[in-house]
């Protein structure tokens, strides 16, 4: 079968490997049908991440299921299913209590790679969630996005306490932090301030709800969303980008007994004790356990109440994946869907 490996920084490359296999009874095998490339690809891509031989790529994806282990009870052959990039068994105190993607017996799809034709889901019974009825091409890409960028986002304006009242301030412009955008007004947010200086980005954040636009960053943009919110700041910020400037620029947007959720996978960022005591701010952060929010969101979906696929702007065949990797690299493509 087919799948993206990628070799070294910018070599990113289409294989034949050996089809995957039930390994545990709790498995299943599903022939992938849409998969995507992730903001967080690009960290090994771009050499910001090291590469310690070559890796298969992609934890995104709705498939088909082919193949179950003996031990998997809920599902069936046929069935259509969407899951996070974590597979968790959804059983134990972590999972409970919501928090799927630190599940105690979690497994990173990264580390399996689904940018493929076929790909092993372990604790198949915990992880997958079947979709109702028969999706349009439409609702196929949002299923795709419900898999991580719309439920980062969701768990980001969640962690961030967005809610009716509220002012939420979102930095990155990505399309983590364009869905978190689309969550925050599905929960009821009076006012979305999203953070961008792309123009195409800044037309879809109005499009998902951004009631204002800022387009400095930094101090700068910090001391903008101050004046926006009365010299308070925002109630709830997301941060969805992971750097020093991103993070700091969060938290400086935030009132005293705010919150931030924070949901770019931190790269170098170190914040300094004494800043932090004053700031005053709730923090809630991390692998967002998108397994919580599927159900909902795959019935927002289906029912046309949402459509976060629109954050995909360019489709390709998954032969043209490194084409994928560079238009996302060179901010050509938010976001990139690979068909199979
Ligand atoms: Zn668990």
């Amino acid at each position: 079968m087919r799948a993206v490996v990628m070799h070294a920084p910018g070599d990113v490359r289409v294989e034949e490997v050996e089809p995957p296999t039930i390994v545990e009874p709790t498995d299943a095998i599903i022939r992938v049908t849409a998969t995507c490339i992730c903001g967080s690809d690009l960290w090994p891509y771009r050499g910001l991440e090291r590469l310690r031989r070559p890796m298969r790529m992609g934890h995104e994806y709705v498939g088909i299921v082919e193949e179950l282990g003996a031990e998997v009870r809920d599902l069936r052959v046929g069935d259509l299913v969407v899951g996070s990039f974590v597979a968790s068994d959804n059983t134990c105190e972590i999972c409970r209590a919501g928090f799927q993607s630190r599940c105690a017996h979690q497994v990173m799809m990264g580390s399996i790679g689904t940018q493929s034709d076929r790909a092993r889901i372990p604790l198949a019974d915990g992880t997958l969630v079947k979709v109702p009825g028969d999706p349009t091409p439409e609702q196929l890409r949002s299923l795709l996005a419900a898999s991580d960028v719309l439920g980062t986002g969701w768990f980001a304006a969640v962690a961030a306490q967005a809610g009716p009242g509220r002012t939420v301030a979102v930095v990155g412009d990505g399309a983590v932090g364009l869905l978190a955008i689309l969550a925050a007004e599905r929960l009821g947010a009076e006012r979305i301030i999203a953070m961008s200086r792309h123009p195409d980005r800044q037309a879809l954040a109005r499009r998902f709800g951004a009631t204002d636009i800022v387009e400095e960053r930094g101090d700068e943009g910090v001391a903008r969303i101050r004046e926006l919110t009365g010299g308070y700041g925002a109630h709830s910020t997301v941060e969805a980008v992971g750097t020093q400037e991103s993070m700091l620029q969060a938290i400086g947007a935030t009132r005293p007994g705010g919150h931030v959720g924070f949901v770019g996978v931190s790269h170098g960022v170190e914040l300094d004790g004494h800043d932090l005591f004053f700031a005053t701010v709730s923090l809630l952060g991390g692998p967002a356990p998108v397994r919580r929010f599927l159900p909902e969101l795959i019935d927002l979906i289906m029912t046309d109440r949402i459509d976060p696929g629109v954050v995909f702007d360019l489709a390709l065949p998954i032969e043209q994946a490194a084409e994928g990797y560079r238009a996302m690299d060179e901010r050509r493509a938010t976001k990139v869907l690979l068909t199979l």
